[in-house]
């Protein structure tokens, strides 16, 4: 028997379960140790015992015993020698840890570099297109881009984390990405309009106001 883990159980999910109130607390916690904790699977104890442990009278020792029993969380025998009682632990009662609920993902603390993890979701916020040149880019075939680079400092989150093609990935390097942009849009690969547009994105972007769909 592990009874650090049982107590731990009995405070964090019987009691709630249940909504024992403070004599039914009290009550169980002296039953288990009475009989469980002793190891005694079942044990008689005198009315008058317990109205002494829980300092109550006999008609509030009663009253208590029979709320347990209705809850299920005790047994109640007649034996010869009066009534003999079993205490269940919360695991008889399959009283069973909840599933602990996955915290929702903090936008702001993911990393969209590390491994691809969200290069789908980035590609979908670029709209299939590279975010500097906007030629058509996949999933598969794009690659992650840092707009302020690691060397000046960049890091890895959405703000800062773009999908681009090969080729402006490549080429980029530690340029700014206003300049980048500035130079692919006098080789002719940028409409003017495309440039302001492309100009807007970057701004945007490092504003957080382009935010990846998760
Ligand atoms: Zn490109």
């Amino acid at each position: 028997m592990n009874w650090e883990k049982i107590l731990i159980e009995i405070e964090d999910l019987l009691i709630p379960h249940y909504q024992f109130d403070i004599w039914e607390r009290g009550l169980y916690g002296y039953l288990l140790n009475q009989t469980r904790l002793r190891g005694l699977e079942y044990s008689t104890i005198p009315l008058s015992s317990i109205s002494q442990a829980l300092n109550c009278s006999d008609f509030q020792s009663r009253k208590t015993i029979r709320q347990l029993a209705e809850k299920g969380c005790i047994e109640l025998e007649q034996t010869r020698k009066g009534q003999s009682v079993k205490v269940f632990l919360p695991s008889e009662l399959g009283i069973q840890p909840q599933k602990q609920v996955e915290a929702p993902l903090n936008l702001e603390e993911i990393d969209f570099f590390k491994n691809r993890d969200y290069v789908a979701e980035l590609v979908a916020r670029e709209k299939e297109q590279c975010f500097y040149c906007l030629s058509e880019i996949s999933a598969e075939n794009c690659e992650l881009d840092h707009v302020i680079s690691q060397l000046n400092g960049g890091n890895n989150s959405y703000k800062n984390i773009v999908a681009a093609c090969h080729k402006c990935n490549t080429r980029k390097q530690a340029s700014t990405a206003e300049d980048f942009l500035r130079s692919i849009y006098r080789k002719g690969m940028l409409s003017e309009s495309e440039f302001e547009g492309r100009l807007s994105a970057v701004e945007a972007l490092k504003n957080g106001n382009l935010k990846p769909v998760l």
